[in-house]
């Protein structure tokens, strides 16, 4: 089947297969990195790890770039502002960024640039615009010259009244421009403290690179002349895309990027998010308030990304729930007992089931991303799963529950969730798996010897450490904390 995507340069949805065979060069705008980023930018990045994980569930190679914005307006302030370097303003929030990241079980992607360690290639870039004639010097700065360029308005239709106050611009209207739509290229001329924390030198003299430049050069870096997907928040359409199109490919004079895609904004409890309101939260906040990242993730994805999504407490804690369910359906299917004769039961139609299921996950994940739908068709493999289950006495065929397992499988490898809880369940102390490996073994020495009440003495130990074990029917004992789902199997 065909993934169709909705493209913001086209404004239609359209079937999608890469330039080159079996290969997706797909870029992404990485976090401006000033501050922690919120939940709402970690709404963008996760869906554009949804999407990464899909295409490679379609079978593609996927080669992702995310860039490091570590050098604009913000950066700089807040460098300012502390009296410190760039550095010591970016390096510690990128860390924080990747923390974050590995709690929502993002996937690793294949490089992210750093703007401060691409400025060379950003100014070959505006010396290329300059050759083609796109650009003007003024005060110091270089400028990109919209009246020289045809082809601006490809994502928006532009009234050029309002261009000034739309999106997300850099600050730079203390600088000389021609046109109040013309954007800067490299930024000189006498720059107030700017110069004490970001300054490169350039033909144009002292200076540091545009915002927009940043992402059109890391682009094209790394993935170009053409790339097959950008994406990012909707706020970035606006002059951010608009530009990085016109740097591109009035460089390059190739097309810059085939489809674009953006993710409509997340709101938090029906707001805008804003720490005034209190609604402003971070990953550490919420894992303060007792929450699992998985859980996080998942609501994070719960809506489709060309819809605003609206982050609540409770969302939260039905997400916890809708897991659980998951969680506990997968639990019975790999728990049950595997009988030929269960194909005659209530367990008979599973395998079809299943495969139902997965027809409906892929269909609705073809169809833009369609997570709601996706969801409902695991969702509904797990309701009639639970009733045959029931009726069989806890019994199936190999088949089914192969057939089952895998399609669980097939929605985690996308929505990462499953897989996560995994994760965080055996992120116990290492001390304590330590511990409690340890004394298992000394319990099963103290079985084989004959020692029982030693061996007894021991689960005791062990169970008052909040642990709880379950010796199975072949010898082998797990165990897990009271609250979980079993972590590990001990001998
Ligand atoms: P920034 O760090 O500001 O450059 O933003 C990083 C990413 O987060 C960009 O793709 C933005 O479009 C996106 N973003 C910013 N605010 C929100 C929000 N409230 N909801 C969803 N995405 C957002
Ligand atoms: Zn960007």
């Amino acid at each position: 089947m065909a993934l169709r995507l909705h493209n913001t340069l086209t404004r239609s949805l359209e079937p999608f297969e890469p330039l080159e065979e079996g290969h997706v060069r797909y870029y992404t705008c990485g976090p401006t990195v000033y501050d922690r980023a919120h939940i709402g930018n970690f709404r963008t990045f996760v869906w554009e790890d949804l999407l990464r994980r899909y295409l490679e569930w379609k079978g593609y190679r996927v080669t992702q770039v995310m860039n490091l914005t570590d050098v604009d307006d913000k950066t700089i302030r807040e460098a300012l502002e502390r009296g410190v370097s760039l550095q010591e303003v970016t390096d510690p929030v990128t860390e924080m960024f990747f923390e974050d990241w590995e709690t929502l079980g993002l996937e690793d992607v294949e490089a992210t640039p750093r703007a401060t360690e691409t400025v060379d290639a950003m100014i070959r870039l505006v010396e290329k615009l300059e050759e083609a004639g796109l650009t003007y010097e003024s005060d110091g700065s270089v400028y990109f010259s919209i009246s020289e360029y045809e082809d601006y308005g490809q994502l928006v239709e532009l009234d050029p009244e309002q261009l000034e106050s739309a999106g997300r611009a850099e600050s730079d209207e203390v600088y000389e421009k021609d046109d109040p739509r013309d954007f800067v290229l490299w930024k000189g001329g006498d720059r107030d403290d700017e110069g004490e924390v970001a300054t490169w030198d350039s033909p144009w003299g002292p200076g540091r690179p545009g915002w927009h430049l940043e992402c059109s050069v890391m682009a094209l870096e790394e993935l170009g002349p053409t790339i097959d997907i950008h994406a990012g928040g909707v706020d970035l359409i606006f002059p951010h895309h608009e530009n990085e199109i016109a740097q591109a490919e009035g460089a390059t004079g190739e097309p810059f990027v085939r489809f674009w895609l953006h993710a409509k904004h997340l709101l938090v409890e029906g707001e805008k998010m804003s720490k005034s309101l209190g609604n402003f939260y971070t990953i550490p906040d919420l894992l303060e308030k007792g929450y699992r990242g998985s859980a996080i993730r998942y609501l994070l994805l719960s809506g489709h990304y060309r819809s605003e999504l609206n982050f609540t407490l409770d969302g939260l804690d039905e997400a916890e729930r809708a897991l659980d369910r998951l969680e506990e359906f997968r639990r019975r299917v790999r728990e049950a007992e595997v009988d030929a004769d269960a194909a005659d039961g209530p367990a008979g139609e599973l395998p079809e089931l299943a495969r139902e299921a997965r027809r409906g996950f892929e269909a609705a994940m073809d169809d833009d991303l369609n997570v709601s739908d996706a969801r409902g068709a695991i969702f509904e493999l797990v309701r009639q799963g639970n009733g045959r289950l029931d009726g069989s006495g806890e019994r199936l065929t190999a088949d089914a529950r192969d057939a089952v397992l895998a399609v669980l499988q097939d929605f985690d490898r996308v929505f990462g969730v499953l897989s996560l809880r995994d994760r965080e369940r055996s992120s116990i102390p290492t001390e304590l798996r330590r511990w409690v490996e340890e004394r298992l073994e000394a319990r099963s020495a103290a079985r084989e010897r004959g020692d029982y009440e030693e061996a007894d003495a021991i689960r005791d130990e062990i169970e008052a450490r909040g642990i709880q074990l379950e010796d199975a029917p072949d010898g082998t004992t797990r165990w897990k904390l009271r609250e979980g789902e079993f972590a590990a199997v001990g001998s």
